[in-house]
């Protein structure tokens, strides 16, 4: 699904990712932890193709194409999907219309002719119960107003709209509270197929207890400096992140 091998990039000319190595195979959820600053954001970043970033060195492969050489556009096209840690707002764009335009233009990329408007709003309704989103909150502005836990359900909706292969989940229990933090993993856990694989970034392991995932790395200074099993989550919850640096020598 996702191979990525010696990866570096920089962000205004400072070298933040220093060679990552990940592979994540389809059916699989990953988690990738480590303390603030340490490159999680960047990496998503760079793989969904935000453009202050410049990959210097390596390669990344999705699904057997060079995702590098990809528009973000067609990133998205093909089945990646990023949820961000803080989701912008679209002021006077609707929600209906904002996914319609989405889903509309995915199937067009896949040569599908677009859904009419009642294969649309059918589709829509399906997936709004797999997240409980709110009807209304479906007609209001995308994200305009909405609180810290309708912002992140309403990313997983999109998720779910938008169907896609590889999702990368950027600390989206940040300023959850416990219920919506229950709602949105258990609409990750609703969307997960054996054919499609999710990463979890998060700085704690509280997401974890309710999406369970396969396989736990660290990222700590640009680089992957531990993997394991969730195991290893729980260590980290308990005991921080000061021994995997000890054991790195610093
Ligand atoms: P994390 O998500 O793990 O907290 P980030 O990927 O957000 O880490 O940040 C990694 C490093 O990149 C940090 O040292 C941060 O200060 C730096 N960084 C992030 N954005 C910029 C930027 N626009 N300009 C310069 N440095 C940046
Ligand atoms: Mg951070
Ligand atoms: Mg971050």
């Amino acid at each position: 699904m996702l191979e990525i091998k010696d990866l570096h990039a920089n962000i205004n000319g400072k070298e933040i990712l220093k060679g990552i190595n990940l592979t994540v195979k389809s059916g699989e959820v990953h988690a990738i932890m480590g303390p603030n600053g340490s490159g999680k954001s960047t990496l998503s970043n760079v793989l969904v193709g935000h453009p202050a970033y410049e990959v210097t060195k390596g390669s990344v492969t999705f699904d057997g194409k060079d995702l590098l050489a990809l528009s973000p556009e067609d990133r998205s096209h093909e089945g990646l999907f990023l949820s961000f840690q803080y989701p912008v707002e679209i002021p006077g764009v609707s929600m209906v219309n904002f996914m319609r335009a989405a889903v509309n233009e995915q199937r067009k990329y896949k040569g599908l002719p677009a859904l009419t408007a009642s294969e649309f709003l059918k589709l829509m309704r399906q997936k709004r119960e797999i997240v409980e989103l709110d009807s209304k909150l479906a007609n209001r502005s995308v994200n305009e107003g909405f609180s810290g836990g309708e912002k992140k359900r309403n990313e997983i909706f999109q998720m779910a709209m938008l169907e896609p292969k590889l999702s990368i989940l950027d600390e989206t229990d940040s300023g959850l509270d416990i219920d919506a933090l229950r709602i949105v993993a258990e609409g990750v856990n609703k969307l997960k197929t054996p054919e499609t694989s999710c990463i979890v970034i998060t700085h704690y392991q509280r997401l974890l207890d309710y999406i369970k995932p396969d396989i736990v790395h660290v990222l700590y200074k640009g680089r992957i400096v531990k993997t394991a099993g969730p195991e290893l989550a729980l260590e980290l919850e308990e005991k921080g992140y000061d021994w995997i640096k000890k054991e790195l020598g610093e």
